[in-house]
């Protein structure tokens, strides 16, 4: 099975580059050999590689730049989506492609389904969401994994940045009235994995279903949560010199960035679990095992 494998150098890429390693030949194709913005190149690359599987976890993830760069954020979010679709279409392969909590308004006092409505507050939700539906008017075979609140032992994120101020600051003021999942890039990728794996054995014998799933780790926190936990384990580790002293809960008003953020960004992973005998761990046990590899 040949797999193409886009954005191997963002957080969910490079873990990919290695979870999918048992069960296919990947070929990664970098910003170099296949930027996103350039469609007519992306065309070229599916139809020179013929891969049988496309995952792309490539994007514009700049959320609050994507406020003042819409045109961009389409562009890489939605429409290069929509031609990996249709090349994907044309010569029969499965396209596995990654979104976001970010396309709900976050109202709901509930988990969110993969039924439920969307409504993104901001443009780079929008342009995800557009993506997903450039994917589905396409109709090729597809799975659609939305996760949310992701980090690794690398890249930018917020792991990173909590472990770099708690070590420079005594105090921290982090927003505690958004609700969320925290979620290791490498469980997004490690479930990705079986999941294809299952996916292309159910297309072998016409049994295959495109859908989309919500991918998170199970349970939830606030930002705020998700920075007492770092620090916590930090401590319990003794692997690093931390001034921290306090992390005040403060409202998302206090801290005003472009892009809004929805309040509840919780997403229901009973579908994904069921239609794949998949149990996701607890955001807090992956945490642990994330930061026991760190430095
Ligand atoms: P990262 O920001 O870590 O990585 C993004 C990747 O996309 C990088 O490899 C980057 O390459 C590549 N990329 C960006 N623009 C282009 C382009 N024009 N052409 C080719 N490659 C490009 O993303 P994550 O791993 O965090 O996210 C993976 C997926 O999960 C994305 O679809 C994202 O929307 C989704 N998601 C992420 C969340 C998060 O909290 N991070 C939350 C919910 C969903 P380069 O290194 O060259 O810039």
């Amino acid at each position: 099975m040949k797999i193409l494998l886009s954005g191997a150098t963002g957080q969910v890429g490079w873990e990919l580059a290695r979870t999918l390693l048992p069960i296919g030949e990947v070929v990664e194709v970098n910003r170099t050999q296949a930027d996103l913005a350039d469609l007519k190149a992306l065309r070229g690359i599916i139809q020179q590689y013929k891969p049988n599987v496309i995952i792309n976890p490539a994007a514009y993830t700049a959320v609050d730049k994507a406020e003042t760069e819409q045109e961009q954020a389409f562009l890489i979010n939605a429409e290069a989506p929509g031609v990996l679709a249709e090349e994907a279409k044309k010569i029969g392969a499965l396209l596995v492609q990654y979104s976001t909590d970010y396309v709900f308004d976050g109202t709901k006092s509930t988990p969110y389904t993969e039924d439920d409505a969307t409504n993104p507050v901001n443009v780079y939700g929008q342009s995800k969401l557009a993506g997903e539906q450039a994917i589905q008017s396409v109709a090729c075979d597809y799975l659609i994994l939305r996760t949310s609140w992701v980090y690794a032992g690398r890249g930018n994120n917020f792991l990173k940045t909590i472990l770099r101020l708690a070590a420079e600051r005594e105090e921290l003021k982090i927003v505690a009235d958004q609700i969320g999942a925290p979620t290791w890039a490498r469980l997004i990728a490690e479930t990705t994995a079986h999941i294809v794996r299952q996916a292309m054995l159910e297309r072998q014998v016409n049994n295959f279903n495109s859908s989309v799933y919500h991918l998170t780790s199970s349970g939830d926190t606030s930002w705020h949560g998700f920075a007492e936990k770092i620090v916590k384990i930090v401590r319990e580790q003794g692997k690093l010199a931390l001034k921290n002293r306090t992390i005040h809960p403060i409202p998302t008003t206090g801290y005003p960035l472009p892009a809004k953020r929805p309040a509840n960004s919780r997403l229901s992973t009973s579908r994904l679990e069921q239609q794949f005998g998949l149990t996701l761990p607890s955001w807090d046990n992956a945490l642990r095992l994330c930061m026991q590899e760190l430095d």
